[in-house]
């Protein structure tokens, strides 16, 4: 008989972990994959939240399980076409050559929110306003600077940037980035212990294990600084700091803050590439992201015959909650094969 074959899009998280499990079991697996490396954003993560793991050690972790004589990897190869022939999938790569499956796996991920439509908040603008994606590079680095080069001694993270925000389209909250900038926030105190952090939130969505827990402690021993209350306008000052003007919501007053550099914690939208292929194959969901067959119970399946989900491709999600789905994904992959298909 012959080895079913299943098709994973996108090298991230949810596609590796996805791809070794199908593997383990003796499914042939084609992991496609547009950068050079697996991993997508993961791979610019230096610390993982809440307990501060080693982003690029479960990154490894997760490529090297891809070495396995059921897997084939192709980096650097782009999806341009995803549809079905009779029982077969079909998928187009750049170069126009098509590649042939018995299942589908759409783990295209998704992408960090584009900062420069929220126009008032200045990234793009002033040197000094950057995203969370920015930030997480010079701590990648171990060295949080300016745009001058100086060290900052008072930042200010802006939480909901693109998400919960009906103005740019997205009333949807993107899960992680509220721990992610108390993560941020305590990584930037640990390594300037005397400089001072504010974070700028609608409301802390602490949902996930430890996450509350860790939010006490960005408090009571790191001094992080928590208002409520929506920046309304940042611009920069004569010397490049970068000035806020915010409401507490708690104490009802208006707020004046000066800062050497603004955060802004970008939400996930959907990926191009999500959205073409789910538009493709009639399973766009809201926002452009991919519409699984049901929440409960279903999903990880499509209302396509064969075509699975998995990961941020279908909703913002925490990395937690993205390598649990690719293992349901690989299971729901499993039974749909050894059943009468
Ligand atoms: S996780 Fe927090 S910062 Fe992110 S969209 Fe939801 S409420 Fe806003």
């Amino acid at each position: 008989m012959d080895r079913k074959k299943i098709i994973i899009i996108g090298g991230g998280p949810a596609g590796q972990e996805a791809a070794y499990h199908l593997a383990l079991h003796d499914y042939s697996v084609t992991l496609f994959e547009k950068e050079p490396d697996t991993g997508g954003h993961l791979n610019k993560v230096t610390k993982l939240f809440p307990d501060f793991g080693d982003g690029g050690a479960f990154q490894k972790e997760l490529s090297d399980k891809l070495i396995h004589p059921n897997i084939e990897l192709k980096t650097e190869t782009r999806v341009t076409g995803l549809s079905k022939e009779g029982e077969k999938w079909v998928v187009k790569s750049d170069g126009d050559t098509n590649f042939y499956g018995d299942a589908v796996l759409l783990a295209t991920g998704f992408t960090p929110f584009d900062a420069t439509r929220k126009e008032e908040l200045g990234y793009g603008i002033y040197d000094n306003v950057i995203t969370s994606v920015d930030f997480e590079s010079m701590l990648k680095i171990g060295k949080i600077v300016n745009y001058e080069g100086k060290t900052p001694q008072r930042i200010a993270f802006l939480n909901c940037v693109g998400s919960r925000d009906e103005k740019v389209g997205n009333p949807y909250c993107s899960r992680a980035c509220c721990i992610n900038a108390v993560k941020l926030a305590v990584c930037y105190k640990e390594l300037l212990p005397d400089a001072e952090a504010y974070c700028f939130y609608i409301d802390m969505r602490m949902t996930g294990q430890q996450y509350e827990e860790l939010y006490r402690t960005s408090q009571e021993k790191y001094g992080v600084t928590y208002i409520r209350g929506r920046i309304s306008e940042a611009a920069a000052t004569f010397d490049n700091k970068i000035q806020l003007k915010a409401e507490d919501t708690l104490a009802g007053l208006p707020l004046k803050m000066t800062v050497d550099i603004l955060v802004l914690m970008v939400g996930m939208e959907a990926s191009e590439s999500t959205t073409k292929l789910a538009t493709q194959n009639n399973i766009k969901g809201d926002y452009g992201f991919a519409a699984s067959k049901g929440l409960n119970g279903h999903d990880n399946q499509t209302t396509k015959e064969g075509l699975f989900v998995a990961g941020t491709c279908k909703r913002p999600l925490t990395l937690q909650e993205t390598i649990a789905d690719a293992g349901s994904a690989a299971i729901q992959i499993m039974n749909y094969l050894r059943s009468d298909n």
